[in-house]
């Protein structure tokens, strides 16, 4: 059995109590995680506190830890991979290619500019912009994309000069806390601290006094309960939310040529993400094309354990997932929808469940309306094209969206008409560090990446200087 530890101030913290963590391909517990208690959080919070008063100070400094620790990451590549892949259920290159990111993430912010900008230079004044830390930021993640959306956070709060408790799902601590022992072997004491836990441990985190800054990704629920923790101490809050993301198809594009894009932008991670496609418009005269091209390769394509060599996806990744998954596509089919492909759980151990593509099913039906997170997409026509933008826009989210032709000009007249933070055309899912990414309306607050990401992590501060006297 699989034990790990947090690490807090630089050294190892166990816990008297621990939690289960099942491998999604069997169902079964194969590792135990510790459980934070509240005195542990005091002490995390508190080593962050301290190692703030220092690690502010300098920024090259800041920026040299980065790179150590995006370098010790790629060092420990396999071994970070192999728990990510046993803990979260994505097929092992998958997980060390989310390693790969995750380093990537760290080197990039390492090189992110915080500029000072002078307003006023004159006999009057001379009068400086400058961006400074928080101080202690929570970071709370998913189950999803564990490592890289600690990276996402991790690398912008440190360059800023920030300190970071950061806390995984309780689906998926043990990629975190190893990935907390692995960094810490070349930051200094308390800039990271990694602490594992259930949900109340989020909670607790993001009422805690000394923390000044709340980064979150998660659900709709969990964010606005964070807002609303947030709010009595008047916490920076940046939150990445989920999304329902709609791709667009227009009368010129080639379902042929389309397929595998819309295909891969909706199942890549077994439909486990957030900025994936969840739902597609199609012309009618198209329809049928689209659905059978993108049948074909949902039933060809690898399900399996993580483990096996080829596979290309593996099981959803927790029972609640896995239930809610079956829930909507049931509702769908007694809806009156048809499975083209798959629509059902496979019948072998662990939260394994057939790539689905659904058909005659619209709006008003569950699976259209809310975020499946899963291998199931719905696949809608129409026949008008403002009216499939407007359909397309009608939800409260707004996290991406994308438009499918051959002519790009015309698909970004449409793309630019999508109330979303990412509008792609032929294309979904391209993420980027150098590209803000965040979501509008119940998707998010803020966005992350980028020169904007990590102007979340920073405030403004005026330096001016009076050179005429009174
Ligand atoms: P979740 O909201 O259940 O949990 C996310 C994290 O919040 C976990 O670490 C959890 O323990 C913690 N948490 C739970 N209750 C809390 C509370 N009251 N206070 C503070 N923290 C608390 O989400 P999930 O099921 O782990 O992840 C799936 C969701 O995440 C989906 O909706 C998906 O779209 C979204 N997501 C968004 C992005 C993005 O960048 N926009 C990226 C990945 C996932």
């Amino acid at each position: 059995m699989v034990r790990t530890v947090m690490t807090v101030g630089g050294e190892p913290l166990t816990a008297t109590d621990t939690f289960g963590v099942i491998n999604p391909a069997t169902g079964k517990v194969f590792a135990e995680a510790p459980d934070c208690t509240r005195q542990q959080l005091d002490k995390a919070v508190d080593a962050a506190a301290r190692a703030f008063v220092d690690w502010r100070r300098d920024e090259e400094p800041r920026r040299e830890a980065l790179r150590r620790a995006a370098a010790a990451i790629m060092e420990s590549q396999d071994e970070l991979a192999d728990i990510l892949s046993a803990e979260q259920g994505k097929p092992v290159p998958a997980a060390a290619y989310e390693v790969s990111q995750t380093a990537l993430w760290l080197e990039v912010s390492a090189d992110l500019p915080l500029p000072r900008e002078v307003i006023q230079d004159d006999e009057t004044a001379y009068a400086e912009v400058v961006r400074r830390p928080l101080g202690v930021v929570a970071a709370i993640t998913p189950w999803n994309y564990p490592l890289l959306l600690a990276g996402w956070k991790i690398g912008p709060a440190l360059v800023a000069g920030n300190t970071v408790v950061l806390k995984p799902s309780p689906f998926t601590p043990l990629s975190t806390l190893k990935f907390g022992e692995v960094i810490n072997a070349v930051l200094p004491p308390g800039v990271v601290n990694v602490v594992s836990g259930g949900d109340e441990l989020g909670a607790w985190m993001t009422s805690h006094p000394t923390v000044r800054k709340i980064s979150f990704t998660g659900s709709v629920a969990t964010g606005k309960a964070v807002a609303a923790a947030a709010a009595p101490d008047l916490k920076r809050v940046t939150l990445e939310l989920g999304g329902n993301d709609p791709a667009i198809v227009l009368d010129d594009a080639d379902p042929a040529a389309i397929s595998g894009g819309i295909f891969w932008g909706a199942f890549i991670n077994c439909g486990q993400i957030c900025a994936g496609i969840k739902r597609v418009y199609v012309p009618e005269a198209l329809h049928d094309d689209l659905v059978e091209a993108l049948a074909a390769r949902a039933r060809k394509v690898r399900v399996g354990e993580g483990t096996q060599k080829g596979v290309q996806l593996g099981p959803i990744n927790n029972k609640p997932q896995f239930e809610r998954v079956r829930e909507l596509v049931d509702d769908a089919l007694a809806n009156g929808a048809t499975a083209v492909a798959g629509g059902k759980a496979m019948e072998r151990d662990g939260y394994f469940f057939e790539p689905t593509i659904l058909t005659g099913v619209s709006e008003g039906t569950r699976i259209v309306d809310e975020e499946q997170f899963g291998p199931a997409l719905p696949v809608i026509p129409y026949s008008d094209l403002d009216d499939a933008i407007e359909r397309a826009n009608a939800t409260h989210f707004g996290l991406c969206g994308s438009v499918w032709s051959s002519d790009t000009d015309r698909a970004a007249e449409v793309a630019g008409q999508l109330e979303c933070g990412t509008s792609y055309i032929n294309s979904h899912l391209a993420i980027h560090p150098h590209l803000p990414f965040g979501g509008r309306k119940w998707s998010g607050i803020g966005v992350e990446n980028g020169p904007w990401g990590l102007s979340g992590f920073t405030e403004l501060q005026v330096l001016y200087t009076a050179r005429s006297r009174w």
